[in-house]
């Protein structure tokens, strides 16, 4: 099965997939991106991420590449000529190709690009993840999703070296924000499932949306507010969620174990409850 990019306006085979050098993305990470998940062929909250790039787009004063139609179009047209049934796909769209300058080019296109990934969706998602904890070194807009991933890139090192999954971003004022490719949750001692509020602070994930959703629906009793380490330490259940993990539970916290050690009953109701809504009302 070939494994072909789109890259503005054509596919190529997927090793000789280039944008130029002086592209914006590459010299100033001035871009944005998107990661879509495909289940069993379809796409999981599609119109929730195309919304997310819309606003990150319009925010950053990139225009769109082409017609929210025709990116729909190319995104399933790459997926098919991959033949990808279950996995990811990612959607870069940057400020384009221009000779180097801060400001903005005056006549640049923006660059589209678009790759797709056979992975595992979710994989951990039965036994759970450690967590590390780490100080948040991000800018002060990470409600935008950049292809500026520096911190986000040391902190996920930080965590393989040391044996974890993912490392919880910690505030000045001792308040976790997210992790650095996830968003962050507990369920609180006394029973409240908690997670911060969208803000500058955090990227409003698309799942952390429906699980929302779902909550509300199922009525379980959540918080929008923020959570310190120590009521996280004190947590009976955690869990991070993403586009790729689903929901999937935290079964420790740097060097202390959340609850008993192992994936609790609301982590799996949730979980449930989330690939119900990425095989029916989600998926498209
Ligand atoms: N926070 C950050 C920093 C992320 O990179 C991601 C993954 N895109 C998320 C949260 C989760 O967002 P989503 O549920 O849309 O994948």
């Amino acid at each position: 099965m070939a494994r072909d990019a789109y890259v503005n306006g054509r596919y190529v085979p997927h090793a000789q997939a280039a944008v130029h050098v002086e592209d914006r993305g590459f010299q100033f990470a001035d871009g944005v991106y998107e990661v879509v998940c495909i289940r069993n062929g379809r796409l999981i909250d599609e119109d929730g991420h195309l919304d997310r790039l819309d606003r990150c787009l319009g925010e950053l004063r990139i225009a769109w590449p082409c017609e929210r139609r025709v990116m729909r179009l190319i995104m399933r047209r790459l997926i098919g000529r991959n033949g990808v049934r279950n996995g990811l796909i990612y959607l870069q769209v940057t400020r384009g190709t221009a000779a180097r300058d801060f400001r903005f080019p005056a006549a640049a296109r923006p660059t589209l690009v678009m790759t797709t990934r056979r992975a595992a969706l979710a994989a951990n998602a039965r036994a759970g993840v450690r967590v590390i904890t780490i100080p948040d070194i991000r800018w002060k807009r990470c409600d935008l999703k950049t292809v500026g991933l520096l911190a986000q890139v040391l902190g996920k090192q930080e965590a393989a070296e040391r044996g974890a999954f993912e490392a919880w971003q910690v505030d000045e004022d001792g308040f976790v924000t997210e992790g650095t490719s996830s968003n962050a949750w507990i369920l609180t001692a006394d029973g409240a499932l908690v997670t911060r509020p969208a803000s500058h602070d955090i990227l409003n994930g698309i799942t952390r949306q429906s699980i929302l959703r779902i909550a509300a629906a199922e009525g379980v009793r959540f918080e929008e507010r923020p959570f310190d380490l120590d009521e996280a330490y004190a947590a009976r259940e955690a869990f991070v969620s993403s586009a790729t993990s689903f929901v999937t539970p935290v079964v420790r916290i740097d060097d202390r174990a959340v609850g008993d050690g192992t994936p609790g009953a609301l982590g799996r109701r949730l979980l449930e409850a989330y690939v119900a809504h990425a095989e029916g009302a989600g998926a498209s």
